[in-house]
């Protein structure tokens, strides 16, 4: 594995969440749109900050888990599970690229490497 191509799409990636977080944790705090002084209007508002603090929320979470990975991965332990610690399929890390757990221990069956 080229564990120079997978870091530079982990910071992209890395870079695009924090991005995103920012602009939701901006809309929260109100900064370009103060809270309305008309109550169906705060309503509506209040519902939206609901949507942002689950997108800077999920955003947030994906980052710590990015974080992670690039430790995984200037440790050398980017391909292995953290919980059987045998290989991650390489498919997978492609479509995930922070996971730190093989398919098995991903769906909950712990210990399948070693079967
Ligand atoms: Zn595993």
């Amino acid at each position: 594995m080229d564990t120079e191509i997978v870091r530079k799409r982990l910071l992209r990636r890395r870079e695009e969440l924090q991005g995103r977080a920012n602009r939701a944790s901006a809309d929260l705090r109100h900064e370009s749109d103060p809270l309305s002084a008309d109550f169906a209007e705060q309503v509506t508002q209040r519902e939206s900050d609901e949507v942002l603090s689950a997108i800077s929320e999920t955003a947030r979470g994906e980052l710590k888990q990015i974080g992670a990975a690039l430790r995984r991965l200037e440790e050398g332990r980017y391909e292995r599970c953290e919980v059987c610690g045998g290989p991650i399929e390489p498919g997978r890390l492609e479509a995930v690229p922070y996971t730190d757990r093989c398919r098995s221990c991903a769906a909950g069956e712990p210990g399948a490497a070693a079967r």
